[in-house]
Parts: structure tokens; sequence; C-alpha cells
């Protein structure tokens, strides 16, 4: 039987990719037996009518699931900040980042809008960058107005299910529409692009860019931390993780414990201080989320 990728969900039809073709799929009764709900990003086996249709048979296990966008098998999440209007802020890319880190999906940093910096803002937008390489994430400098970077990002997208996100303003339609010009995205909305208003009922689609895909629909639109705990949260920091394997106690917290080899290289510098601080922030706010007894 052959398999393919959902690449859209409309109506009650799934749009199978395979074999560079698109085939208008209907699920069979095994999902409600199995109370699955075939999903855009699913990989599924399915059978041909024709050229055009066909019947899903089965879904395939999958690694992840969002929901909101509605969506299964997303590879990596793009994190689109821009470095002015708004201003760039660590805070709300930290938080970003443990959402994703938390849902095993790997980031990118991207910072959008270089070209309205001025080199002071640079500078500072350029430090950030530093520390968020050295904690071990990748991050591209872009400018959707010169196409600065967009060369870098590119080969991200290679064979991978990909999801912009990111505050509203900081350019993620810009930034598809630099990708695929050819979608002619109105900015300020990626999802508009199929005509339909605000209102309709959302669903997903993946656009094909190069041999990747990417969501039409920005991800993590709510971002509390409501199924993390305080041990969770210390895996979603990298250079935490790695520091905390020298600190005393197993299963170090990083708050008051003694001889914490975290906290000891956010004293020499080789932490910064920011990065620090949005942990402990977070940490509080998870632990406050508890009821207390
Ligand atoms: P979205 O809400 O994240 O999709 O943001 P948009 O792509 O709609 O961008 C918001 C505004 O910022 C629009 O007016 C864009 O023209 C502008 N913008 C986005 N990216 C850039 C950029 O790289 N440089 C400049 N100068 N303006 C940008
Ligand atoms: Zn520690």
């Amino acid at each position: 039987m052959p398999e393919g990728k959902i690449i859209k969900a409309l109506s009650g039809f799934y749009y199978v990719f395979h074999d560079n073709q698109i085939i208008q799929c209907r699920g069979r009764g095994v999902f409600r037996k199995n109370k699955i709900t075939p999903l855009v990003g699913d990989e599924v086996v399915f059978q041909a009518e024709n050229d055009q249709e066909g019947y899903i048979l089965e879904v395939k296990e999958r690694k992840n699931e969002l929901q909101r966008p509605p969506i299964a098998n997303v590879d990596q999440a793009i994190l689109v900040f821009s470095a002015v209007e708004p201003d760039f802020s660590p805070a709300l890319l930290d938080r970003f980042l443990v959402l994703v880190e938390f849902n095993h999906i790997e980031p990118l940093i991207c910072i959008t809008k270089m070209d309205l910096t001025t080199d002071e803002q640079e500078e500072t937008i350029l430090s950030y960058a530093k520390d968020y390489t050295k904690a071990g994430y990748e991050v591209i400098l872009t400018s959707s107005e010169t196409e600065a970077g967009i060369d870098r990002l590119n080969p991200h997208l290679e064979n991978k299910i990909s999801v912009f996100a990111g505050q509203s303003g900081v350019g993620k339609s810009s930034l598809l529409n630099v990708l695929r010009p050819d979608l002619e995205l109105k900015t300020n909305d990626i999802s508009s692009h199929l005509g339909r208003g605000k209102h309709t009922t959302r669903h997903v689609e993946l656009i094909k860019i190069g041999n990747g895909l990417v969501a039409d629909t920005p991800g993590f639109s709510s971002l509390e931390f409501t199924n993390i705990e305080a041990e969770d949260l210390t895996h979603c920091f990298p250079e935490l993780v790695k520091a905390g394997e020298d600190c005393k106690f197993r299963g170090c917290l990083h708050l008051k414990e003694p001889k914490c080899a975290v906290k000891a290289k956010v004293d020499t510098g080789d932490i910064p201080p920011y990065r620090y601080e949005h942990y402990v922030d977070f940490l509080l706010e998870i632990k406050d989320r508890k009821p207390r007894y």
C-alpha cells in the first residue's frame, strides 16, 4: 500500500502528498475505532482509488503533536524575533525555547529586521546571538527587506516540517513571502493566503519550500507552562543541563543548593545572568501554579 504525508485537511478530506502528487483522501472507519483523527503532518498508509482520490487506512505513530495549530510530526520551530519594532526580548525568547524544547522540537532562532537597526542596536543583537550560539542554538540574522541571511535560512528547511512562532508583527509572513514569493501572502496574517476570512474555520496547510514543508499558521500561540514540571524545566536550558552535571546534588534545581555548578558558572559569567534569571522566574511560575497545602 502507498504511503504519504497529509499536507492539508479540509471539510473531511485529507490531502496526501505522495510521489510528487496530491491525492484527495477520506478516512475510513478505522479512525473512529481507534479514536485517532488524522492530522496535517501525519504519515499515512492509503489506498488509491484513482490518480487523484483515495482512502486513508492507517496513521503511523507520531513523533509529536501540537494542539494549536493542530499538526503532527513537527521537526523544527523557527522562533522569529525582530531586532527592533518590536524590540528583541530575551525573556520571551527563553519562554518559547522552553516550550519548544519540552515538545522535543528542534528550535532555530531567527532575528529579523536587521536592516532597521542602528549600530548600537546591532551590537546588542550580535552579543545576544553570541550567547545563544554558545548555549547550543542556531541563530540566523535576517532581513526580509534586503534578503540578508535568507540563504543561511533556506538549507535549514530541507527535509523537515517547520512551524514559525513568534509575536505578531515580528515579520513571519514577510519571511514566508521571501521564501515563497509566488504565494503572495498578506503580511501581518500568514494564515490568510487562501482567501479565507479570519473568522472562518481555521485549518493548517503545509507549504512546500524547496524540499521542506512549513506550516502556514504560526505555532505555540499559548505560552503557558501548563504541563511542565520543575524537573522538566531544568532540561529545557541546554547550558544549565551541561553545567548541572557537576552540581553536588542529583536533581539540583540550581536555586539555594550548596555546591551548585550552575550558580558558579553564572558567577563567573560563563552562563549569562539573564538566562539564569529567566530560568528562576519560570521555575517560580511553575511552583506557584501548584496548589499549596
Ligand atoms: P507577522 O505578524 O509576524 O507575520 O509580521 P509581518 O511579516 O506582517 O511584518 C510586520 C511588519 O514588519 C510589516 O509592516 C513588514 O513589512 C515589516 N517587516 C517585516 N520584516 C521586515 C524586515 O526584515 N525589515 C523591515 N524593514 N521591515 C520588515
Ligand atoms: Zn545546581
